[in-house]
């Protein structure tokens, strides 16, 4: 087909001498050159020729040009739209992390944020670049210029959106990466208990405040409460002096008596309350001090001592233990037929009847008596008859009452050759070697008679003192507990 130039940049057809300046915009039509370009009457003649009866979309160059280009602008305004937004919540995510503390690399989060957003931002621009360009029609561009021209908006729209999401994707990951999110929720639980902190304050003045007017009301109103406001602190007065006295009286009488009544005394009180007695046992004592500081010895000093009594006849540690500058032959030794007497620097913390049951509150009572002061106290437990000690060991407390879990083995003492146990909802007690076997207390060489098992389950029959077992056997003794006095 001959081409003559149109001074306007419009071709005339060498047929109809018409100018070409008419586009078929039919999409099948577009991939036959000479039936989608051309003059009106020719392209008419053609879509004739092969029953491609679609006249409407024949149009003007103009006018497929004008559609493009307001579809490039609808583009512009989607994409001008994005970059704004992108920008600030570029700018709303740096600002969160720069106010969130103790990140260690903020500076590399803040570049790996901005390099994110920077890309992005990229790409929209160039989009912008691409699409700003003026389309002109040459027939070349045809098919690129059709698909501009049947563009859906808002697919496109939503395709560009969705790069937007992928990227608030990006975001989030690093920014849960840095744990900044956990940090944010947890700066706001700070806050919100706070909130609630301020709040119970005021309430709480509210009510002190609505107390105080009452109780001034209450004054008002009853004279007779007044008078009463009055005598308070006199009574309170007399009685202070009343109890003076009572304590001074019993420091005499106390003192005033024999061994026997004061453990007498002792007994009733303890069956009493075990918590309460403290200070009349302490009175009781205060005559039979000594001079060692329990918590400034050694094992060095106490082996020392061990080695030197060894040779020692019972006769000889009867006489060393009523020394009353050191007991500390005793730690780790499991004795035989002691008289209490020997025991006259000991708090007496527990003495019942073997036919007593042994609870959890008892322990607790008995660790609250031994630990009141902190110190870890040097304790003898066993089996009393009468005034003899029938079976005893002795420790420091921490070994005695350290709670153990098996039932076939005890533990051995830091201090020396006596193995503790107390194994709770079975028993507790003492034995020469680590070999023990709990049904509930122990049965382990029924021979010996250097076992001492106490049962903590309900079952009264569980006591052994040395090859003696069972209540029948052993309801004539009581559970001793006793604790070294500390000195000062
Ligand atoms: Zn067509
Ligand atoms: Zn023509």
């Amino acid at each position: 087909m001959f081409e003559s130039k149109h001074p306007f940049g419009v071709n005339i057809c060498n047929i109809t001498s018409s100018p070409e300046k008419f586009v078929c915009i039919n999409l099948e039509c577009s991939e036959k050159k000479d039936q989608s370009f051309g003059c009106y009457e020719c392209l008419i003649k053609k879509h004739k020729q092969i029953d491609q009866l679609h006249f409407e979309k024949i149009i003007e160059i103009t006018a497929f040009l004008s559609q493009i280009k307001q579809k490039q602008k609808k583009k512009m305004d989607i994409l001008q739209k994005l970059i704004i937004d992108c920008d600030s919540k570029k700018k709303q995510v740096q600002q969160s992390i720069s106010v969130v503390e103790n990140i260690i690399s903020n500076d590399l989060l803040q570049q790996r944020i901005e390099q994110l957003f920077s890309s992005y931002l990229m790409k929209l621009q160039n989009e912008k670049v691409v699409i700003s360009l003026t389309p002109d029609y040459s027939q070349q561009q045809h098919l690129k210029l059709l698909k501009f021209y049947h563009e859906d908006i808002e697919q496109y729209e939503k395709l560009i959106a969705q790069n937007g999401v992928g990227l608030q994707e990006q975001v989030d990951e690093i920014l849960e990466n840095y744990q900044i999110v956990t940090i944010q929720k947890f700066n706001k639980l700070k806050n919100e208990v706070e909130e609630l902190r301020i709040q119970f304050n005021e309430y709480n003045q509210k009510l002190e405040q609505w107390e105080r007017e009452r109780e001034r009301a209450r004054a008002r109103e009853s004279p007779f409460m007044q008078v009463i406001e009055q005598l308070k602190l006199p009574v309170v007065f007399v009685l202070s002096i009343l109890l003076f006295l009572n304590i001074i009286y019993s420091l005499f009488y106390l003192n005033a008596q024999d061994l026997d009544s004061g453990l007498i005394l002792n007994q009733t009180l303890q069956q009493s309350d075990l918590n309460f007695n403290q200070m009349n046992q302490d009175q009781y004592y205060t005559n039979q001090t000594y001079n060692t500081n329990q918590t400034n010895y050694t094992n060095q000093t106490k082996y020392t001592n061990q080695t030197k009594y060894t040779n020692q006849t019972n006769q000889d540690k009867q006489s060393k233990s009523q020394n009353k500058e050191n007991q500390l032959w005793l730690i780790s030794e499991i004795l035989e037929n002691r008289s209490v007497e020997e025991f006259k620097n000991f708090m007496i913390i527990y003495d019942q009847s073997f036919n007593q049951p042994f609870t959890q509150d008892t322990y607790e009572r008995i660790q609250k008596r031994i630990y009141w002061d902190k110190k870890d106290k040097i304790v003898c437990i066993g089996a009393r008859e009468n005034k003899n000690l029938r079976l005893i060991g002795c420790d420091f407390a921490s070994e005695v009452f350290s709670i153990t879990q098996n039932a076939y083995s005890a533990r051995k003492s830091k201090n020396g050759e006596i193995y503790w146990y107390w194994v709770q909802q079975k028993s507790f007690g003492f034995s020469p070697n680590k070999n023990i076997v709990l049904t509930n207390i122990d049965y382990e060489d029924p021979t010996s008679e250097l076992r001492f098992s106490f049962g903590t389950a309900k079952n009264l029959e569980d006591r052994r003192v040395g090859s003696k077992y069972g209540h029948n056997n052993t309801n004539q003794y009581n559970l001793v507990i006793y604790a070294l006095k500390d000195s000062d």
